[in-house]
């Protein structure tokens, strides 16, 4: 089932857009606040947002900007102003769709529906829910940290386990080594920053067909590593 966070400061648009969406079905959680609603739709397991653009804390254009940085998850954004429609295509954010209030919710509903059929067309075979992540045969499941190559169980580490997850979590997402040191082994940690080429290269021997020619995760030369998709 898809789920959608809906961020929106004005309670009664908000519900409106929750109620339409679950009765078709769609899981739909609703967010007031830009900074909270921000942080939930990074570290969230969400489907697609759909972004009001005046908010409270942070508005909707630094949220979309944001949210592209790490990932392609459908974003509709929603103005009062037909004038902020053409800001956004302007400063190029990235948001699949747009509408202006007010608008028919069967209208936001058939959009929501459109835009969740093309992004999995385009991700293909990735499929990230709930608990488990499913990546051209790798399979994450998060509740009991077990890990499958083609049905074939593999043991990691706590720190492969952890390094891995954020990566599948975030495919093609690039991370540098500071972020994933600083993400995974803390600020505080005395570790050396090298050893996240360590884990990497422990990482690949255990979930890469060929560790030489990696099919999963990718040294991006100078910048750092991604999970491919
Ligand atoms: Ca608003």
């Amino acid at each position: 089932m898809s789920k959608i966070l809906i961020i929106e400061d004005e309670r009664s648009i908000a519900e409106l857009e929750r109620d339409y969406l679950e009765s078709h079905g769609f899981t739909a959680e609703i967010e007031g606040r830009g900074d909270i609603g921000l942080q939930k739709a990074l570290g969230g397991d969400y489907n697609l947002i759909i972004l009001d653009l005046m908010l409270p804390k942070v508005d909707g254009f630094e949220i979309c900007r944001q949210i592209r940085q790490v990932n392609n998850i459908p974003i509709i954004m929603i103005s009062a102003k037909k004038e902020d429609i053409d800001k956004i295509r302007g400063l190029g954010l990235g948001a699949d769709d747009y509408m202006i209030k007010p608008f028919s919710p069967s209208e936001l509903v058939a959009r929501v529906k459109a835009h969740l059929a093309r992004y999995e067309r385009l991700t293909g075979d990735k499929l990230i829910r709930g608990d488990l992540i499913q990546i051209r045969g790798v399979v994450i499941d998060k509740t009991s940290r077990r890990i499958t190559i083609h049905d074939q169980e593999v043991m990691l580490t706590s720190k492969e386990y952890e390094l891995l997850l954020l990566l599948a979590s975030h495919p093609n997402r690039v991370f540098n080594k500071e972020e994933l040191f600083e993400r995974i082994w803390g600020l505080d940690s005395l570790g050396d920053i090298a050893t996240i080429t360590v884990h990497i290269r422990r990482l690949r021997e255990k979930i890469e067909h060929d560790p030489s020619k990696p099919q999963y995760i990718e040294t991006i030369w100078g910048v750092g590593y991604r999970f491919k998709i």
